[in-house]
């Protein structure tokens, strides 16, 4: 299936100022931030050495709406599904909190709801972009100016993009 959505990050451009953690917690304020789940977080990975030099690097957590996803597949209650346009979204009133996703997901982006006992992750704000808006995420609040969303062909073109025009001045 091409998508037709995706949202990139590119995480060594990120600045660490976490407005996209904000945002994402805003938008979901205050029913579901309230309980302390996070459905996109920023955390700093380092410093440790690599090749005899300390490193450092902002990483973003956040569900990557995979081409294929292990969440669906693992799922017994069809509660995630992958729509036509690449959202992958999970619905919360048809979990029943097995955790079976939370386990098959390689990038750790589902949290278990202690409180609503049902797992829990990032829908890609479609009920923004249902109505024509981007996710909360990615609506030009980032410093970095490193989330982008939309057709991945086009991104991936705007990041070329962007490369060049900074090789250049470098
Ligand atoms: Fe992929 Fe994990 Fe997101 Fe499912 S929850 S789409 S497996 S990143």
């Amino acid at each position: 299936m091409n998508n037709k959505y995706a949202l990139v990050i590119e995480e060594f451009a990120c600045w660490g100022c976490k407005a996209c953690e904000v945002a994402c917690k805003q938008e979901y304020n205050p029913v579901d931030a309230a309980n302390g789940i996070k459905y996109l977080s920023v955390w700093g990975d380092g410093p440790k050495l690599m090749n005899d030099k300390l490193d450092f690097m902002w990483r973003v957590n956040v569900c990557k709406h995979c081409d294929e996803p292990a969440c669906v597949k693992a799922c017994p209650e069809d509660a995630i599904m992958k729509r036509q346009d690449g959202i992958v979204i999970l619905d919360d009133e048809r979990c029943t909190g097995c955790q079976l996703c939370i386990n098959e997901c390689p990038y750790h982006a589902i949290s278990f709801d202690e409180d609503r006992k049902t797992a829990a992750k990032c829908n890609l704000c479609h009920h923004r972009v249902d109505n024509g808006l981007y996710p909360a995420c990615a609506d030009n609040i980032c410093l970095a100016h490193c989330i982008y969303f939309g057709d991945p062909v086009e991104i991936e073109q705007k990041i070329l993009e962007k490369r060049k025009a900074s090789q250049e001045l470098s």
